[in-house]
């Protein structure tokens, strides 16, 4: 861990001594659109910083997909401004929208490739063929955003801080340097790269690199030759382009969602191939900790929950369990243990383990529901599970925002044996609904969830829930049977237990006071190419 991030972590201010022109740049912004954790950091934190007083801008793509989902982007008005991208061997042309929403300037980008049915990246029928084009398009139109968009009348300008997340935005440093620098523009400006899933990096293959609309002599800054053992076959020379290395190499400072994991990356386990390289920018990465919208995810105020409640009065949320209850047909039963588990249902999400893991655990008094969607596979073995423990266990197969805040209210415990996890939001969403978190020991679920320990305090008891490692079978199963025990036997504990979680500092403001700190690193050194 360097000391740094350290810092990054630790220091707090009341407000910014210095304002940015902040431009997010992020292939999904909630509530407009969200896969994941993703959604939810680029559809609060600029919230949180424009509430600072930075003037604040979020550049997105406008998917249409055809459906009534698309009325989101009601609030949004089309810009009288048009911009010309050359990429991909041609001139393509692109629109704005914009919506002036929460002191933030939310700006669409139009293009047809984003208007086809689907999630942002796919769709039933895997990810689109396409969405290195539609990404570089992204960062391209970003870039010119600043300079050309005069949104409440002025342009943001030269002097603005880039804020690009994941390997969807990560074209937009090496534009920077390459395109614009080299040109006398954006010299002032500073770019940095928060990475929320390095799992994901944007390869393909080097032969693209002459479509991306940059000088050949900055090959070198996105090239990436893939070891031998992850190769095809004999004629595979491994050569690729990886769009989140050349984030790596050219920004100005990089982030992690958590401290926990901004120390992962580095390391061969949790690096996926980029760990040297990030070892080598050690002196400019940080981890700040996300927090959560504590608006939207609300016990005392939530619109879809059945009955309100707060940390001074729990009554509501056994109320929430029966409604949750008989909404899926399971018995209800207030006193019998309630896990949860909502996620995409992907291998990081450890859905293997619950896999193993429920045989076992359905010998238990105990009911189980899980909200997901994802990997065919793992939707079959939801959909036949639900129909061998008819009693006990149900299968929610879909992306359902409303649901997701019902089990987090009706649920005792939530689950995520996420093998590896960046942040994670859910377990913070449901601490502050109290219900107590049961998790696998990794990245910013160790930095977040602190093990019960019954005996500190003199004897009162402190930790906001239970984590466990390694990630097998039996030690998720016993450090459920923990919680479970405790929720049964130990009705004070558990009090305590949900009233912690429901009182922890969870607030974008915080986290955003880190963010700043970073900020004003960044202006310390000249930018990456000057
Ligand atoms: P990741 O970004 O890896 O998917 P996070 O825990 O950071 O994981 O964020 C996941 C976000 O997506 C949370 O807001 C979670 O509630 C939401 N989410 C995941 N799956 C579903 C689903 N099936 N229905 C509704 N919301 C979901």
């Amino acid at each position: 861990q360097n000391e740094e991030s350290e810092d990054a972590e630790g220091e707090e201010k009341a407000q910014p001594r210095v304002t940015h022109n902040i431009v997010f740049v992020t292939s999904e912004a909630s509530p407009y659109s969200k896969t994941g954790g993703l959604g939810d950091v680029c559809g609060s934190l600029p919230i949180a910083l424009a509430a600072r007083g930075h003037r604040v801008m979020v550049v997105s793509p406008r998917y249409q997909r055809g459906t009534s989902e698309d009325s989101i982007y009601s609030g949004t008005v089309e810009l009288d401004q048009r911009s010309k991208i050359y990429c991909f061997g041609g001139v393509h042309e692109v629109g704005f929208f914009h919506e002036y929403r929460k002191g933030v300037d939310w700006v669409f980008v139009d293009h047809p490739s984003y208007r086809r049915p689907g999630n942002p990246y796919g769709d039933n029928y895997g990810a689109f063929g396409d969405n290195q084009y539609r990404f570089t398009l992204l960062c391209h139109t970003a870039c010119e955003a600043p300079l050309v968009l005069p949104l409440g009348g002025f342009t943001y300008g030269e002097k603005c801080l880039f804020l690009v997340n994941d390997w969807h935005a990560s074209l937009v440093p090496v534009l920077l340097a390459a395109k614009y620098r080299a040109h006398g523009v954006y010299k002032d400006s500073r770019c940095i790269l928060v990475i929320h899933n390095i799992a994901h990096q944007g390869v393909e293959p080097l032969i693209t690199y002459g479509n991306l609309g940059l000088p050949p002599e900055w090959r070198g800054a996105l090239e990436w030759v893939f070891p031998n053992w992850a190769r095809a076959h004999a004629l595979d020379t491994g050569e690729t382009v990886n769009f989140l290395k050349g984030a790596i190499v050219t920004a100005d400072r990089i982030l992690t969602v958590s401290k926990g994991y901004s120390w992962e990356i580095t390391t061969s386990e949790g690096g996926y191939g980029l760990h040297e390289l990030l070892s080598s920018r050690k002196s400019v990465l940080y981890g700040i900790t996300n927090g959560i919208d504590v608006a939207e995810w609300d016990p005392s105020s939530d619109e879809h929950i059945a009955c309100h409640y707060s940390a001074d009065d729990f009554s509501g949320k056994v109320q929430c369990k029966i409604s949750l209850q008989k909404e899926l047909g399971l018995p209800v039963r207030p006193d019998c243990p309630l896990i949860g588990f909502i996620g995409r249902l992907d291998y990081q999400k450890g859905i293997d383990q619950i896999r193993l893991a429920i045989p076992e655990l359905m010998e238990d008094d105990v009911q189980f529901i899980m909200l997901g969607s994802g990997n065919p596979d793992y939707e079959d073995w939801m959909r036949a599970t639900e129909s061998t423990y008819r009693d006990k266990f149900r299968g929610w197969v879909g992306f359902n925002i409303p649901v997701s805040h019902i089990i987090t209210a009706g649920c005792d415990i939530l689950l995520m044996p996420s093998a590896f996890e960046p942040c994670g939001l859910n377990q913070l969403y449901a601490m502050r609904y109290g219900t107590i978190p049961v998790v696998h020991e990794t990245g910013g679920l160790r930095d977040t969830v602190q093990t019960f320990n019954p005996y500190a305090g003199g004897g009162k008891g402190d930790g906001t829930g239970w984590t466990f490692s390694p990630l097998t079978k039996a030690s998720m199963l016993g450090a459920l049977r923990c919680a479970m025990v405790t929720y049964r036997e130990h009705k004070s504990s558990w009090v305590g237990l949900m009233r912690r979680g429901m009182t922890r500092d969870s607030t974008w403001d915080s986290a955003a006071a880190k963010y700043e700190q970073v900020f004003e690193w960044a202006f310390i050194d000249p930018p990456y190419v000057s």
